[in-house]
């Protein structure tokens, strides 16, 4: 005789099993899982947990939590994430947004002037990109990557909120020369080196290594990019650039060695770490 899988029973499995393979909120996840394959919503499931599953919904069940149970991440396996209130299409190879990366737009916001030409460098999805033209309405926002499929994924987004981000293959302000920005920002890779082997495996394995690594101290790519800015800023643009745990102060001193910039500033995320560091081209 062949078992009867209801909703409530797969889900009670479900959650057993990914707990036992290390996923946090695993109950959680399990009815998001199961949403996904069912096309149902959570109160969907719940009015329905004596319902059998098919043949077909359990196998397709049993992919997605085998791939959960890997560790492979829930966002790359519904297909989107949140952030900044917008829903963004995400796929393997291109960086999930992250809730902290909200605050680098809101100090953008804060400083974008009227009518102002936005660069986002490294647009992975094209979240920072899109959010931006989104609340900053009269802007022109360009961005830059060197991952077609960044790339592929970042116009798929502006698409689907219906804004324009004019997009460049390229690697950080190459494709630039010669024009000027009111605002420059980046979500650069910032983690040091060493410490990717550390991480949660569903960073370390699935999400993209040249999105994370900046480098044996994190902060190569700060190097590059703020000497850099000021050839692609105008007299009194902005630079904001998102920084890990710690970096803050570094990053600061590399704005000040330029003797470039004034107005430098660092701002908190609402986990009090000071996450986005800034400066005003002289
Ligand atoms: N700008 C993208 C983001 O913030 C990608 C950043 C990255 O790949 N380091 O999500």
């Amino acid at each position: 005789m062949t078992e009867t899988w209801t909703i409530l029973k797969v889900l009670t499995w479900t959650r057993d099993y990914l707990a036992e393979k290390g996923v946090e909120n695993s109950r959680l996840e399990s009815e998001w899982l199961l949403c996904e394959v069912l096309g149902l919503d959570r109160v969907g499931l719940y009015v329905n947990f004596d319902k059998p599953l098919t043949a077909s919904e359990l196998a397709a069940c049993r992919a997605l939590v085998g791939r959960r149970a890997r560790r492979e991440p829930l966002q790359y396996l519904l297909g989107s994430q949140d952030f900044c209130g917008l829903d963004f299409e995400v796929s393997p190879g291109v960086l999930i947004p992250r809730h902290d990366t909200e605050t680098l737009v809101q100090e953008a916001v804060n400083r974008c002037p009227a009518r102002a030409a936005i660069l986002d460098i490294g647009v992975g999805s094209g979240c920072i990109a899109v959010a931006l033209a989104k609340f900053c309405t009269d802007a022109q926002v360009y961005g830059v990557d060197p991952s077609l499929k960044a790339l592929e994924l970042a116009q798929r987004n502006a698409d689907r909120h219906g804004v324009t981000v004019t997009l460049f293959q390229g690697s950080l302000f190459e494709p630039f020369k010669g024009l000027k920005f009111d605002l420059i920002v980046s979500n650069p890779p910032y983690i040091p080196t060493a410490e990717i082997a550390g991480l949660q495996p569903e960073v370390r394995d699935y999400e993209p290594r040249e999105a994370l690594d900046g480098g044996p101290d994190g902060l190569d790519f700060y190097r590059s990019i703020i000497p850099a800015a000021p050839s692609c800023l105008e007299k009194d643009g902005w630079l904001l650039l998102e920084v890990g745990i710690g970096e803050s102060p570094e990053v600061l001193k590399i704005f000040e060695a330029t003797g470039l910039f004034h107005e430098l500033f660092s701002a908190n995320d609402p986990g009090a770490i000071e996450r986005v560091v800034g400066g005003r081209k002289k």
